[in-house]
């Protein structure tokens, strides 16, 4: 039988740019990002689903998405 590989999307923060205002934290549906330290946005990629929420919601868009293969 074929194997089906999963494709999905991945939320990654550039923290160097990051901004650490916590947005993103408030929006994300599934608890993926965290504030560490009040420095930077970090995102679980065991919890990010791909939905893109963050992506809009960064004011320094330093949020991106990209195509990961599971
Ligand atoms: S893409 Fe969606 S699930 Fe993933 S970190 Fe951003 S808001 Fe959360
Ligand atoms: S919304 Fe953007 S700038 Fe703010 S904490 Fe999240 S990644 Fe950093």
């Amino acid at each position: 039988m074929k194997q089906v590989k999963k494709r999905k999307r991945q939320a990654k923060v550039y923290k160097e740019e990051c901004a650490a205002c916590g947005c993103c934290v408030l929006v994300c549906p599934h608890d993926a990002i965290t504030v560490y330290k009040g420095l930077y946005a970090a995102v679980d990629e065991s919890f990010c689903m791909g939905c893109g929420k963050c992506v809009k919601e960064c004011p320094a868009s330093v949020i991106t998405l990209s195509e990961v293969t599971a």
